[in-house]
C-alpha cells in the first residue's frame, strides 16, 4: 500500500451527482412521464428539426439515447419517447435547495453543475459513508430526488466512484479497495480520457488502470504531455485537488514599486504589461477568471487613484490585452505628460473559479 498511496490523504471527500436530473425532476412532477421514455428539450416536430437533448430518462437510455444527442436522432432510437421543454428555473430552485442540505454537512462546497458538486466533509464527526447515508436520505426526504455517491480521500476517487454505481448508489473507494477498484477501471473512465488519448493507450497496450499502471512516467508523458503525468497518478490514486469553495470571493492582484518614477507613456504601458503578466499567471495558475478589473496608480506626490471596469463577461487572461484595458484609464487620470509615477497595481475581482462558468445544459448531465 506504501507504494501505491504516494502520500498519505486522509480526507473526506463526496462527490455527489443527482440521477437524471431534469428528467427526475419532471417525472417527479408528473408522474405518468415515470412510464415512457422521457427526453428533456424541444420536440423537434415543432422546431424544424432543431434541437438537442437536455437529458434522457433511464428508460430513454436504455434505447441508446443520451444527453447532448440531436432530437431527430434521439427520436428515430425512441419514436414514442416525450419531449417535455426544460424548465431551468425549476431546476435552479430546487439546486439551491440541495445546497442548503450541503451546508448541514459541510462549509467546503464545489458545484460543478445544477445537479453535481463536490463536498470535504474532513471537519465532519461522523464516518464519510455515515455522511453520504444521511446526505441521501436528507436529498430525498426534501426534495423526493434521488442521487448518487462517491466516496473517497480524494475528488477524482470520489468522482468516479458515484458514476460507478448510478443511479441511486452510494460507491466507498477508501484507501484500501482505492487500488483493487482502479486496476479493473477500463481505461475510458479514467478523468480526462476522450477518444484519441483511449485509441492512443489501447495502442500502448494498456487496457485497465493495472495496465496503466505498467507504463513509466516518462512514457506518459512522452505520449501525453502534462497529461501523461495526470495519468500516472490517477492510476495510482492519488490526487491533491482541493475542494474549492466558490462562495468565497477572492481577488488577485500585483503592484509594481517604481524607485525611479516613470514619466512617459510607454514606459507605463510597458510597467502594466508587466504587471499584467504576473496577475494572469496567478490567475492561470489558481484557475480563476475575473470581471473586474482595478487599476491602481500612485504618482509622485503621493496621490492614489483606483479606477476599476466591470465586464458582464470575464476578462481574457491576456496581459497585452489588460495592459490596454489599463492604459485609457491612465491617459485619463493624467493627460498631461507631467506626471511621475511611483506605483502601478492591476487587481481582479469578481473572481470565480473557471468551473463556476455559467453551467453549460450538457456538461456532465447524467
Ligand atoms: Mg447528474
Amino acid at each position: 500500500m506504501a507504494a501505491f498511496l504516494e502520500a498519505k490523504d486522509e480526507r473526506k471527500i463526496l462527490h455527489v451527482d443527482l440521477d437524471a436530473f431534469y428528467a427526475q425532476v419532471e417525472m417527479r412532477d408528473n408522474p405518468a412521464l415515470k412510464k415512457v421514455p422521457l427526453l428533456i428539450g424541444r420536440d423537434p416536430a415543432f422546431h424544424h428539426g432543431h434541437g438537442v437533448v437536455a437529458t434522457a430518462n433511464y428508460r430513454a437510455r436504455q434505447l441508446g439515447v443520451h444527453s447532448a444527442m440531436g432530437a431527430i436522432e434521439a427520436k428515430k432510437l425512441a419514436p414514442n419517447a416525450v419531449f417535455v421543454a426544460p424548465d431551468f428555473p425549476k431546476y435552479r430552485s430546487i439546486s439551491a435547495q440541495i445546497h442548503e442540505i450541503f451546508a448541514e454537512f459541510t462549509t467546503v462546497i464545489e458545484p460543478v453543475a445544477l445537479d453535481e458538486a463536490y463536498l470535504d466533509v474532513t471537519a465532519h464527526p461522523l464516518s464519510a459513508p455515515a455522511i453520504a447515508a444521511q446526505l441521501r436520505q436528507r436529498i430525498f426526504q426534501e426534495t423526493a430526488l434521488t442521487c448518487s455517491v462517491g466516496v473517497s480521500y480524494n475528488k477524482v476517487l470520489a468522482k468516479l466512484g458515484s458514476e460507478h454505481h448510478k443511479p441511486n448508489g452510494v460507491t466507498v473507494i477508501g484507501p484500501a479497495v482505492a487500488e483493487r477498484f482502479l486496476a479493473q477501471l477500463p481505461i475510458a473512465e479514467f478523468r480526462g480520457v476522450g477518444k484519441k488519448a483511449q485509441e492512443k493507450l489501447t495502442a500502448m497496450g494498456v487496457a485497465t488502470g493495472a495496465d496503466l499502471r505498467k507504463i513509466s512516467q516518462d512514457d506518459l508523458r512522452a505520449a501525453f504531455g502534462s497529461f501523461g503525468d495526470q495519468l500516472y497518478w490517477q492510476a495510482r490514486g492519488t490526487h491533491f485537488g482541493q475542494v474549492k469553495d466558490h462562495r468565497v470571493r477572492q481577488s488577485v492582484g500585483k503592484e509594481n514599486t517604481f524607485e525611479l518614477p516613470l514619466r512617459d507613456r510607454a514606459a507605463v504601458a510597458a510597467a502594466f504589461k508587466d504587471v499584467a503578466e504576473k496577475v494572469v499567471a496567478v490567475m492561470k495558475d489558481k484557475g480563476f477568471l475575473g470581471r473586474t478589473l482595478t487599476v491602481k496608480v500612485r504618482d509622485d506626490h503621493y496621490q492614489t487613484a483606483t479606477r476599476s471596469i466591470t465586464q458582464r463577461t470575464y476578462f481574457a487572461l491576456e496581459p497585452d490585452f489588460l495592459a490596454r484595458q489599463a492604459q485609457p484609464i491612465f491617459d485619463d487620470l493624467y493627460p498631461e505628460d507631467d506626471f511621475a509615477i511611483r506605483l502601478l497595481g492591476l487587481t481582479f475581482s469578481n473572481v470565480s473559479d473557471q468551473a463556476s462558468q455559467p453551467i453549460s445544459l450538457f456538461e456532465n448531465e447524467n
